[in-house]
């Protein structure tokens, strides 16, 4: 049978035990809320974001530097002519395997690939989320160095 003291003792810890876990949580209903409504609204995003790319298929001349250096062989391309006159007819990023790792940007001698702002890329398929940015028919594509609409959700649920 336990004594008057560890009785008493076990209520004081109770209340205090509950007192901080309140003192804790009751500040809480006061702060505004961290949530937001997402799609509607949208988080501040930083200018070093590495998101979804942003490609000026004008600006490629298909020296495949992008191709060469990706980590996970991501990216597929194909042109027809060579140097200035070559156009795409092909650039392809497959984003199940994109690593978001940039080291494509680097070694592109005409700066016409950049990691956008982009980041909610969604799909059905896996195949819905490999974009070709030389399709110009493609609504996932953005090149000429068109600002990426963001977010890019609303493309992916049409
Ligand atoms: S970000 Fe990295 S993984 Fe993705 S395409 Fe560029 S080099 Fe490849
Ligand atoms: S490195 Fe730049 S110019 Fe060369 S193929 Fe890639 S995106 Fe085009």
């Amino acid at each position: 049978m336990k004594s008057f003291g560890e009785w008493a003792s076990g209520i004081w810890n109770g209340l205090r035990t509950t007192f901080v876990g309140l003192s804790i949580t009751i500040p809480y209903i006061f702060r505004r809320p961290y949530t937001l409504q997402y799609p509607e609204e949208l988080p501040e995003i930083p200018d070093t974001e590495r998101g979804l790319h942003n490609f000026k298929i004008d600006d490629c001349i298909a020296c495949s530097q992008c191709v060469k250096i990706c980590p996970v062989d991501c990216i597929r391309l194909a042109a027809a002519g060579k140097g200035k006159l070559a156009r795409m007819t092909l650039f392809e990023i497959d984003y199940t395997k994109c690593l978001f790792c940039a080291l494509c940007t680097e070694p592109c001698p005409t700066e016409c690939i950049l990691m956008g702002p982009t980041f909610d890329l969604v799909g059905y398929t896996r195949d819905e989320v490999i974009i070709d940015y030389a399709d110009r028919d493609n609504p996932r594509t953005f090149s000429d160095g068109e600002e990426i609409p963001y977010p890019i959700t609303s493309f992916a649920r049409k």
